[in-house]
């Protein structure tokens, strides 16, 4: 029979949270005890959903909710869609959550859910009994102070307006603050849609700032180009960097000019891709990552830059914008190569900061205006920058590192100051 080697082996993401994690809490003078507390899931629930299909008879679904840890306040995260769902990647999606709301300082812990499916090979219809099938079998573990879930891969809106309506008509009142990234209509926040992208151009502003680079004239390359990737692009193009490439699913367009982000943006809007666009050379995911830039962008999954490949990396600023795109393996190749790394529980953290606005706001039943919610995250984000930043050179780590130590340090704080209730 093959004999599968260790390095062939498809890469867990929760082991690589988890030697994220180490990395860091081994730079910190903390009890093993609580450490292990910290670092292990709260909860972790497998759901099998029956779903009736447009065409006739019921079919299977497998869906999953893992919180990572309360210790801060509710937990916090979003839910995907995708056919590559599994229990490994969720629970370490929800890990990243407790460490991205500590690093932002926002008062959540971590969780994450998903559904093994092609949502782009489902009806409106079909999304809808499942989203409210997982909402309902699922119901006991979500509230506003419980856990809050929010849009990740494949999700938007309107599944997040169906999570809130399935839950409201359970409770038998409406509940807003059940699940954040709803339609502003029904309690969602202005900005919260930008939010994500807004939040990666605040941090590589503020890395460029550290390293005397310049936006404006920059050339940045995008993986992916769903609502982080599309958002990051227009707001990078109004900054005047040159986008160079960028792709999706389906694959990668190139122009060494430079592409016309608002053409772009309408084209996508029509053709639901990237691919076909006029004037650029296509190019693949895999070529895309190793094109020469100032600015990396990965916006899809995770894994895509591993020991394989990271050697080829020609980038300055490598701002994760997507959750866990770096193996542990590559980072140290990165490390050696001066690349700056954007870590992902700081460079994406403004979706998730906004969502903690929007939760706010539906509790307050008090709205505010963009410009408001616009400000406030430019505050956290500048701020958790500046104090990870600040932790990186006091101990001469790598941003990834750093920004661990200071979320590890702040969960730690509270639970000192809880107690172990025995
Ligand atoms: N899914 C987003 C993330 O990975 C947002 C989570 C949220 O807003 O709760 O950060």
């Amino acid at each position: 029979m093959h004999k599968i080697k260790s390095a062939d082996l498809p890469i867990s993401v929760f082991e690589n949270v988890q030697i994220q994690f180490d990395e860091a809490a081994k730079r910190l003078n903390i009890e093993t005890g609580i450490l292990e507390l910290i670092k292990s899931t709260k909860r972790a629930v497998e759901i099998n959903l029956p779903v009736e299909m447009d065409r006739g008879g019921l079919k299977m679904f497998t869906g999953y909710r893992v919180q990572h840890s309360i210790i801060r306040g509710p937990s916090k995260g979003g839910i995907r869609y995708h056919p590559d769902v599994n229990l490994d990647e969720i629970k370490a999606l929800a890990a990243w959550m407790t460490w991205k709301c500590a690093v932002v300082n926002i008062p959540f812990g971590g969780a994450k859910g998903g559904v093994a499916c092609d949502p782009s090979k489902m009806s409106q219809g079909e999304l809808e009994r499942l989203t409210r099938r997982y909402t309902a079998d699922l119901i006991e573990l979500f509230g506003p102070e419980v856990d809050v879930p929010a849009p990740d891969v494949n999700t938007n809106e309107q599944i997040m307006a169906w999570i809130m309506d399935t839950y409201s008509m359970h409770a038998r009142h409406t509940v807003r603050s059940v699940v954040t990234g709803k339609p502003v209509e029904m309690g969602g926040s202005l900005g919260r849609r930008e939010a994500t992208g807004k939040g990666v151009l605040i941090t590589v502003k503020e890395a460029a700032k550290h390293l005397h680079m310049h936006l404006s004239g920059s050339t940045v390359v995008i993986q992916g180009f769903g609502n982080v990737g599309s958002m990051t692009a227009k707001f990078f193009n109004d900054e005047g960097s040159k986008i160079i490439a960028v792709s999706d699913v389906y694959g990668g367009i190139y122009n060494s000019k430079g592409l016309d982000v608002p053409k772009l943006l309408e084209y996508v809007a029509k053709k639901k891709s990237v691919v076909g666009f006029p004037k650029t050379h296509p190019i693949n995911n895999q070529k895309l990552l190793e094109l020469e830039c100032d600015i990396l962008i990965p916006a899809a999954l995770e894994n895509q830059i591993t020991k394989a490949n990271a050697h080829r990396i020609k980038t300055k600023i490598l701002a994760e914008g997507a959750n866990g795109p770096t193996t542990p393996e590559a980072d140290k190749i990165l490390d050696k190569k001066k690349v700056f790394v954007i870590p992902d529980i700081l460079c994406n953290a403004g979706g998730v900061t906004v969502s903690y606005f929007e939760w706010v706001q539906d509790r307050m039943g008090y709205y505010w205006t963009e410009d408001e919610v616009n400000e406030r995250l430019e505050n956290i984000m500048t701020k958790a920058f500046q104090d990870v930043l600040e932790m990186s050179l006091k101990h001469k780590v790598n941003m990834r590192v750093a920004a661990f130590m200071v979320a590890i340090k702040r969960v730690v704080d509270v639970i000192k100051l809880r107690g172990i209730y025995a």
